[in-house]
């Protein structure tokens, strides 16, 4: 793991509303729930995806004006009828209702898809897994610093900190579970600000040194509680479930408030940009129009996501439900030439799971991928630091992550 250069002004700052625009831009997954002239309310379901196991909800009420296609995908377009007020969700107690109908009513609700981290389990598979496990005996807030900048996390549970105990307590009670553990990096506002929400002895604060990739939850779990995890298994196997503070907190508004996922907390930065901040923002929020204030020229290119692991922002018209950043650094959007290994070995030096990134490449590359597989392939968490401290500019990270997905697991294909 490394101790990379963090740049973490936005710490500091509110999280901020968006203003209400007049469309909104909705990436279609497989399933389409309304048709072109349907007047839709707020919290309407409209597009989906079974497989997934995504939902997707109306941020507004509005009318959908058209399908749009861009780069490969399609968009509903949604006008805002800014003549109706935003919905008002009333409090509503999950107390007294079985776990499995809560569990239900968080996938009704569309949380799976806000999920960032490594493994392919979604909000709703783990939760049923722990379930019907039984075996639950620690529930993680994993609020650890990821990637420099990315820090909506942060901000959302010193913001949300009482919702995030509350939603958390719900939780350990549905899967029988005995402690609540908030793992954060070292910050003494974090800690306190906790504590004093903390009145027994099932809960407790761990502060770690902030090491790329510890939020990954694998090695997060291995840093708690000394279990080692492939990526096959489930944190659930360990007793353990984990989530973000951006997931409890849609998990609140959903138990606590039967509010669908119809916005997301999102932070602005980069290492050049003049503006920054916390921002919560409606699915869908045309990118365009959002990041029109910061004045983006340019020789900026804007990422979806953070530095490492983040994606040049080009194909995406709309906010999505797993976009947790934009970035925004000096350039143009090509990445340097690639230029010959010369097995230096920094790649195997820096991979927290102890792979050979140059080894796995030269296999997918040659087509071998069973080889690939013998050594490791699927264990990848896709945190790119391999590609970040090559320097022969070769994007390993990418390699792998498309190896992996061509190639699942041949013993079993
Ligand atoms: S191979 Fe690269 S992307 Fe995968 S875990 Fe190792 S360093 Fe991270
Ligand atoms: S870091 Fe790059 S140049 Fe060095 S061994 Fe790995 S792939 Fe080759």
């Amino acid at each position: 793991m490394m101790n990379l250069l963090s740049q973490d002004r936005c710490k500091n700052k509110s999280i901020q509303n968006d203003v209400i625009h007049d469309f909104y831009f909705i990436t279609i997954d497989s399933d389409l729930h309304v048709s072109v002239g349907d007047i839709v309310s707020e919290g309407q379901v409209l597009t989906s995806n079974s497989q997934k196991h995504l939902l997707t909800h109306s941020p507004v009420a509005g009318i959908i004006k058209e399908i749009q296609h861009h780069q490969q995908k399609s968009y509903l377009v949604l006008e805002t009828d800014k003549t109706i007020l935003p919905q008002k969700y009333e409090l509503s107690t999950p107390v007294g209702f079985p776990t499995s109908v809560l569990i239900k009513k968080i996938y009704n609700a569309g949380v799976n898809g806000l999920e960032e981290h490594d493994d392919e389990y979604t909000v709703h598979e783990k939760l049923t897994k722990a379930y019907t496990q039984g075996n639950i005996d620690t529930v993680v807030i994993n609020a650890v610093d990821g990637e420099p900048f990315v820090v909506g996390d942060y901000v959302l549970l010193l913001e949300k900190t009482r919702e995030i105990i509350q939603v958390a307590h719900q939780l350990r009670l549905m899967l029988g579970a005995k402690n609540i553990i908030f793992a954060i990096s070292k910050n003494k506002q974090l800690k306190e600000t906790i504590e004093q929400f903390i009145f027994d002895d099932t809960k407790i604060v761990v502060e770690l040194n902030s090491c790329y990739p510890l939020n990954s939850d694998k090695l997060l779990i291995n840093k708690l509680i000394k279990k080692e995890l492939s990526k096959s298994k489930l944190c659930s196997d360990a007793g353990v479930v984990v989530f973000t503070p951006t997931v409890f907190y849609a998990m609140y508004e959903a138990l606590f408030y039967n509010k669908p996922v119809t916005d997301r907390v999102i932070t602005v930065d980069g290492a050049y940009s003049v503006a920054h901040g916390v921002f919560r923002v409606k699915l869908g929020t045309p990118i365009a129009k959002f990041m029109r204030p910061f004045s983006v020229e340019n020789s900026y290119v804007m990422f979806s996501g953070g530095p490492l692991q983040g994606q040049i922002l080009e194909k995406e018209k709309g906010i999505t439900k797993n976009m947790n950043a934009i970035m925004i650094f000096e350039g143009t959007n090509t990445s340097p030439e690639k230029q010959l290994c010369t097995y230096c070995s920094s790649c195997v030096e820096a991979c927290p799971i102890r792979l050979e990134p140059v080894k796995l490449v030269d296999f997918i590359e040659c087509g071998e991928y069973d080889r690939a597989f013998v050594n490791h392939l699927q264990e990848c968490i896709n945190c790119n630091l391999c590609s970040y401290v090559c320097p022969s500019f070769i994007p390993l990270g990418k390699i792998i992550k498309e190896g992996q997905m061509i190639k699942k697991d041949p013993f079993n294909a």
